[in-house]
């Protein structure tokens, strides 16, 4: 396995990555245009079409024999990972910087993509399809048109390995003490009984290879997601059926609700594993993988520290809600998630306001809600 340089990869990043699709909210009509735009050298298919009739498309990129798919955004509202598939293509297509990664890749692996899952989803800002079902709980049952979209894909090119790209509530910590969890990795599991098959072994090692180079650019914020085994996922099915199956959620990164930052390193995580599928996984360990401190759950996007709740003192933790407006932008409104004594917790804005004095919950929320905020 060979690792990127991540200096080199940074620069390349500041100046050269997909600058015509940022912000939270990301749908059809945004990529479309890119995808248009796409040089021959990545043909595009479309593959089906959502319940709502939006073209789904496939992506092909490389002539190599491994064959890994990706897809991103089968949860509507979860936009990192369609933002770093589209900084890939960039990269992908750069015919002057790291050349040899690139070279690499594309000769020695052939990568289809399926940048945008859940159109339907992507246009209202939701986690789930115009059936409102969670396409993320759909892999047996196979309810919707986008799981056959994805189904169909699979049996059709027959992958090694699969990327299946998330995004996590901000409320994911990782480590101790805790920091946001910016990047979480899973291997999943193939059974209620979590073995560590052969398979697992060797998803397990593109993410210790993802983790070796992330360390060094984010130590301290990547989590490892409950391995716990989920009978109709999508990613739990796929790696049952023997393609190695690759999960990333992209978390929060402190005051980066647009997650742009977590795009960043999405990108860096997908793209150093590609390239170490590319250069070959014998001498990785697969055990690194385990050295990944799991995910904890301790984080509010505020706190209110010492408030005076009807004669107790106490401190309130408020998590945002995201809610689409009319306009397309994004609305985060504080909901409150905790009270009581939160000081193992950590927040990106910590409020100490002892004079406050709230009569009730309901007055508590009625006050928070200056606190809102539109991306
Ligand atoms: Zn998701």
């Amino acid at each position: 396995m060979e690792r990127i340089d991540f200096l080199k990869l940074e620069s390349w990043y500041k100046e050269r990555h997909e600058k015509k699709i940022s912000g939270r909210y990301i749908t059809f009509s945004k990529i479309k245009p890119l995808i248009e735009n796409l040089p021959e050298a990545f043909p595009v298919k479309e593959v089906g079409r959502s319940f709502l009739n939006i073209p789904i498309y496939k992506i092909t990129a490389g002539k190599g024999k491994t064959k890994i798919l990706l897809w991103s955004q089968m949860h509507g509202n979860e936009t990192s990972g369609t933002k770093a598939l589209f900084d890939l293509f960039k990269f992908l297509n750069d015919p002057e910087e790291m050349r040899s990664v690139r070279d690499q890749i594309l000769n020695n692996c052939t990568l289809i993509f399926i940048p945008l899952l859940n159109p339907d989803g992507a246009e209202v800002f939701t986690r789930v399809n115009a059936q409102k079902i969670d396409l993320n709980r759909d892999a047996v049952d196979l309810k919707t048109p986008e799981s056959n979209v994805l189904r169909g894909v699979l049996a059709d090119i027959d992958p090694e390995y699969c990327f299946n790209l998330h995004d996590q509530r901000s409320l994911f910590t990782t480590g101790n003490p805790g920091k946001n969890a910016t990047i979480s990795f899973l291997a999943p599991s193939e059974g209620e009984d979590r073995v560590v098959t052969e398979g697992r072994k060797e998803t397990m090692k593109v993410i210790s290879s993802m983790y070796s180079l992330l360390k060094m650019c984010i130590a301290g914020r990547i989590g490892r997601y409950t391995d716990e085994f989920y009978p109709t996922a999508t990613g739990d099915n796929f790696q049952k059926d023997g393609y190695h199956t690759i999960l990333i959620e992209s978390g929060h990164y402190k005051d980066d609700y647009n997650r742009e930052n977590s795009r960043k390193f999405t990108f860096t995580a997908i793209l150093q594993g590609i390239y170490s599928i590319a250069t070959e996984l014998q001498d990785v360990d697969y055990k690194d993988y385990f050295k990944i401190p799991e995910n904890t759950k301790k984080h509010f996007d505020l706190i209110l520290k010492g408030i005076n709740l009807n004669g107790k003192a106490i401190d309130a933790g408020f998590r945002f809600k995201e809610e689409l407006m009319e306009n397309g932008q994004i609305q985060l409104i504080p909901e409150i998630a905790e009270t009581g004594d939160l000081s193992t917790y950590i927040a990106d804005k910590t409020i100490y306001n002892k004079e406050h004095f709230f009569k009730d919950q309901a007055e508590l929320i009625a006050y928070i809600k200056k606190y809102t905020r539109i991306l």
